[in-house]
């Protein structure tokens, strides 16, 4: 028997792995606590075994999602959604370990977009993902990183569609907003992924640390949350568990934060993703 906590629950960015981890087991514990809807981002494509060479070879890892997608779509009160692109640690694999200078590194990520963004123009995929190394990085590989992010904003502008980021640890985004601007792309659909509770320019996905979620609840603007569960075996505890965004919701609303819950589940997901997530409810 599910809980049901009276208002739709979405991590807003998780991975999920059947073929070597907890999988649709994650999924079930999450929706036995009461959530009811997940947006699933593709692993990075190495972790599957991936080593790209051209941008067709990103087709492996995207139709995996997926099909974890729609397995999980079963499993729970709502329904699940694909998130997919090509995660920003992966231009340091090609520069470092593979030889590609960045210019060419940059184009197969572009070229990866390119096919993410086929998933999301014929419906089968909801958002886009790029990002930059949360690390440091030399400049060339920095500059080439941030061209493959505003490709990203063009793709969004062009798709309609919302594109999330994967950044150094940072409470401004403010010229990256700018930028999604420039191309096309609303501030506010640009959504920066293991956000803590405050953030300038785009949307914050925030991890379900209490302090973070209050200060995000206090501030009153729009925001998400997420547990960042990566689903590998080889590590266990380097993110929240499945359970945690359900849990939270319950605590959040123990504590009379009703309107963020609201905002965070059903008003911030209409306006950056245009999903209604009480409609898809059953
Ligand atoms: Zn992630």
């Amino acid at each position: 028997m599910s809980e049901d906590l009276g208002t739709p629950v979405l991590d807003d960015h998780l991975h999920l792995d059947p073929a070597h981890a907890r999988g649709m087991d994650a999924v079930e514990d999450f929706a036995r606590l009461g959530g009811t809807h997940l947006l699933v981002v593709n692993k990075p494509s190495w972790h599957l075994g991936v080593e790209a060479d051209e941008p067709a070879d990103f087709r492996a890892v995207f139709e995996e999602t997926i099909s974890v997608v729609a397995e999980a779509t079963e499993l729970l009160r709502g329904r699940a959604w694909p998130v997919l692109g090509v995660h920003p640690g992966l231009i340091s694999r090609l520069v470092d370990d593979r030889g590609f200078a960045p210019e060419e590194a940059r184009e197969l990520m572009c070229g990866g977009l390119d096919v993410a963004a086929e998933y999301v123009a014929d419906g089968r995929a909801l958002a886009l993902k790029s990002g930059r190394p949360h690390y440091d990085v030399d400049d060339a590989v920095w500059a080439a990183s941030n061209d493959v992010m505003r490709h990203a904003f063009e793709l969004g502008a062009d798709l309609d569609c919302a594109v999330q980021l994967h950044t150094e640890t940072t409470d401004d985004l403010t010229e990256v907003a700018s930028w999604a601007a420039d191309a096309g792309m609303p501030a506010e659909r640009v959504v920066k992924h293991y956000a803590s509770g405050s953030l300038v320019g785009p949307t914050p996905s925030v991890m379900c640390e209490k302090d973070w979620l209050v200060t995000a609840a206090e501030r009153g603007d729009p925001f998400l949350m997420e547990t960042d569960y990566v689903d590998d075996p080889d590590r266990p505890g380097a993110v929240m568990g499945p359970k945690t965004v359900p849990r939270r919701v319950r605590w959040l609303l123990e504590e009379g934060y009703d309107d963020a819950v609201a905002l965070a589940h059903v008003e911030t997901p209409a306006t950056v993703y245009g999903i209604d997530t009480v409609a898809t409810l059953d």
